[in-house]
């Protein structure tokens, strides 16, 4: 599933690719993506340009003409991308034709995806929902610390509720904790103000440097231009149960909790 780093790749490459394209026609061949109608979701978006685009957690924002918003959610296997002759789209679910002649393909294989429209008061709604961006400069490691003294779940689990923190999936918040030192099923108010600035740094730098390597591949996930990203071969954590730790060469360990695996250190997280 996309997280973070993969939805960033995506926006910084349709920035260069789509602003400022409008959609001449849309081909709707799964309207099961999009949220509503297919017809009103035809009629907001033919003839509108692409005024902005940037993330919000997961999600895809593009900013329409007249305060229409577009937002994309990828869920488990949505892509983005333009169509090109060896461009892979095994599941295309709509066509958007540009101005450009380009054709925006929504990919999905297993159309957990959701594409929707917003004005701007309804997304920002929507958008208050959603817990704070982990990369703003806004965000300090007290709010972390304050958040986390509130809640006894499982701190895997608190970092995947988007209410709490906003783009951390299963492989992010595997990685900071294991560079933070904290083991998964620690309950959030069990954390220290010293293990939550910890974490607050792992989180940041782990997120940075994928977004730096374009993005974790382990299945589906793909740039707008269908390569894959170059950031699975630096995790240090996820799916190296039963290999030696990098930092201490104790076994790794895999345990599930939550319908989700977790992966850990037993000498580095405790
Ligand atoms: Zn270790």
């Amino acid at each position: 599933m996309p997280e973070l780093p993969e939805v960033e790749t995506i926006v910084r490459d349709l920035q260069e690719l789509i602003l400022g394209k409008t959609i001449k026609n849309l081909q709707i061949l799964r309207p099961n993506v999009i949220r509503g109608s297919d017809t009103i979701f035809k009629d907001n978006l033919i003839g509108k340009t692409f005024q902005s685009i940037s993330r919000r957690g997961k999600n895809i924002i593009a900013n329409m003409d007249y305060g229409l918003i577009l937002v994309v959610n990828l869920g488990m296997t949505g892509r983005l991308g333009l169509q090109q002759d060896d461009c892979l789209f095994t599941h295309p679910a709509i066509y958007f034709t540009l101005n450009s002649g380009k054709i925006l393909v929504y990919d999905d294989v297993r159309r957990f995806g959701k594409l929707d429209i917003y004005s701007e008061q309804e997304w920002l709604d929507r958008s208050a929902q959603l817990g704070p961006e982990p990369l703003s400069p806004e965000y300090k490691h007290t709010d972390l610390h304050e958040k986390l003294n509130s809640s006894g779940s499982p701190i895997r689990s608190w970092l995947l509720d988007q209410k709490n923190i906003v783009g951390v999936g299963n492989i992010y918040a595997n990685e900071s904790l294991h560079l933070s030192g904290i083991h998964p099923q620690r309950p959030a108010n069990r954390i220290t103000k010293t293990e939550s600035q910890l974490l607050y740094k792992a989180l940041r730098k782990i997120l940075i440097s994928a977004i730096q390597n374009r993005g974790t591949t382990l299945n589906n996930y793909r740039d707008v231009s269908g390569k894959s990203g170059n950031n699975s071969s630096k995790l240090r954590i996820y799916g190296r149960h039963g290999e030696k730790c990098l930092s201490c060469s104790d076994q790794v360990q895999r345990i599930s909790f939550s319908n989700r695996s977790a992966f850990f250190c037993p000498s580095c997280q405790r």
